[in-house]
């Protein structure tokens, strides 16, 4: 039986869908301005892994990722640029789109843009004012807190009485709890900026509208599961509940999955403190994608992960024990005799399952997968493993991997990467630059890895 931790009730609940064998699913999506930094990263990554074990518990799911491709920094952007907000917005939407393929994370059900769903957008704000639940001042339309009663019971917000509509508005999207007021739903245009027709005049939707409005176009009133950063509890998802509760009248969301955050050196990592890795500077400054992956997962997605590079490398060490392992189960004879180890499989494949249905616990599941490498190492290396255990062992790899995506690995790939530092090393000898030379083989003797120098240049080999 699965079970997952919902904000709304801050209790791990058993799972069970509305629609048998359905999961209607929501995760709040990227703003495409820039590259995503590893932090978002970890959260949509977060939102793959449960998509996968749902679908490893039968389920179908239907995940769907909002594009955020108009707000205040969408905008800047292209102003910035001299371009169009569409082709600044459809630049980031494909390198987004590339680094979740380089993270092995599955493409969602749908990915859809917010300036594609303008209308819906329009219709609920419409509906919002005519149940009397929004207004509209000087162009811009806001949601009245005070007419929905249930205001604040996700993030446990007080919304006070002078913050009622005549004491205050936000025209911005994004603010502290302190600052709890009217919220804007739609916002009149300026000057030089994209802007879209209104009944209340030309303008733009406020950044919370469009999860309300594409949620129930793609998914119906009521979502199994509504997943994003623990930043986003309040006000995005305060709001995003107001909105839609408020318009069908119908329960918005059973499940709230919030993953908490990635920090660097005790702070959270965002554009904004300037502290923040792009995965493509982690694979130009030559690791492996999977190792990031690797390491994104290392924590419970409840609690924060201390990003570091002696963390990156000790999951590239992990992998490296785990694909090194793997090509020799691969390697085992067909035909060979050797000793039955069904009890360590069927140990690690119990342990695997009970961590993913006790909240969606990754590095538990991971611990199962690693516990098999150790019980089965030995047996290996005596040559006693048989041709049955072999099969069971990659049996139970391949199904583990389907979840963790982590394990399958281009034989040799990496004994490219320990080439490419070879060579490293060899240019940085040529250059006098010994320390960097001694700081790449002493990172390969960590890892197992000895190399001589030989007339004919350097060799390599595993101790
Ligand atoms: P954004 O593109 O800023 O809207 O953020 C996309 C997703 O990344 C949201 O679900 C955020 O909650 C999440 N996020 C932002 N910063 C971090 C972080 N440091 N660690 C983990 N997730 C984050
Ligand atoms: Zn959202």
């Amino acid at each position: 039986m699965l079970r997952i931790y919902n904000t709304a009730t801050r209790h791990k609940e058993e799972f069970k869908p509305l629609e048998p064998g359905l999961v209607k699913m929501y995760s709040c999506g990227p703003t495409v301005y820039d590259f995503p930094h590893i932090g978002n990263l970890r959260t949509f990554l977060f939102s793959d892994l449960l998509v996968r074990v749902l679908e490893r518990r039968g389920y179908e799911v239907h995940n769907v990722m909002n594009i955020t491709d108009v707000d205040d920094k969408t905008i800047n952007g292209a102003q910035r640029e001299g371009v169009s907000l569409s082709e600044y917005t459809r630049k980031y939407t494909e390198y987004f789109m590339e680094d979740l393929d380089t993270l092995r994370i599955k493409p969602a059900w749908e990915y859809p843009r917010a300036t594609d769903h303008i209308e819906q957008m329009l219709n609920v704000v419409k509906t919002l004012i005519e149940k009397g639940h929004a207004y509209e001042h000087e162009g811009s339309v806001y949601f009245d807190i005070s007419s929905y009663p249930n205001y604040g019971k996700l993030s446990g917000v007080v919304p006070e009485k002078h913050h009622s509509r005549q004491f205050g508005r936000l025209d911005n999207d994004e603010y502290e709890r302190e600052d709890v007021r009217d919220f804007v739903l739609w916002k009149a245009a300026k000057e030089g900026e994209p802007s879209w027709d209104s009944p209340w005049g030309p303008g733009r939707p406020g950044w919370h509208i469009e999860c309300t409005a594409m949620s129930i176009e793609y998914l119906g009133a009521t979502l199994d599961i509504h997943l994003g950063g623990v930043d986003l509890i309040f006000p995005h998802h305060e709001n995003e509940i107001a909105q839609s509760e408020a318009t069908t009248g119908q329960e918005f969301v059973r499940y709230w999955v919030h993953p908490e955050h990635l920090i660097v050196e005790g702070e959270k990592m965002s554009k904004s403190r300037g502290n923040f890795y792009t995965l493509r500077d982690l694979v130009e400054q030559g690791y492996d994608p999977i190792a990031v992956r690797h390491l994104l997962m290392s924590a419970h997605y409840r609690r924060q992960l201390n990003f570091t590079r002696e963390g990156l490398e000790q999951s590239e060490q992990a992998l490296s024990r785990l694909w090194d392992f793997v090509d020799r189960v691969r390697e085992v004879p067909n035909g060979a005799d050797g000793e039955d180890v069904s009890e360590q499989v069927d140990r690690a494949l119990t342990k695997f399952d009970a961590a993913l249905d006790d909240d969606v616990n990754i590095p538990g599941a991971m611990a199962a997968v690693f516990e098999l490498v150790r019980d089965v190492n030995p047996l290996l290396a005596e040559g006693r493993l048989g041709a049955n255990g072999a099969s069971r062992v990659l049996e139970f790899m391949e199904s583990a991997d389907e979840v963790l995506g982590i394990i399958e690995h281009e034989k040799g790939s990496l004994d490219e990467e320990i080439d490419a530092l070879i060579e490293e090393r060899q240019k940085a000898r040529e250059a006098g630059d010994y320390a960097r030379a001694d700081e790449i083989r002493d990172k390969l003797l960590e890892q197992g890895i000895v190399i001589e120098d030989t007339p004919q240049g350097p060799r390599w080999r595993r101790e």
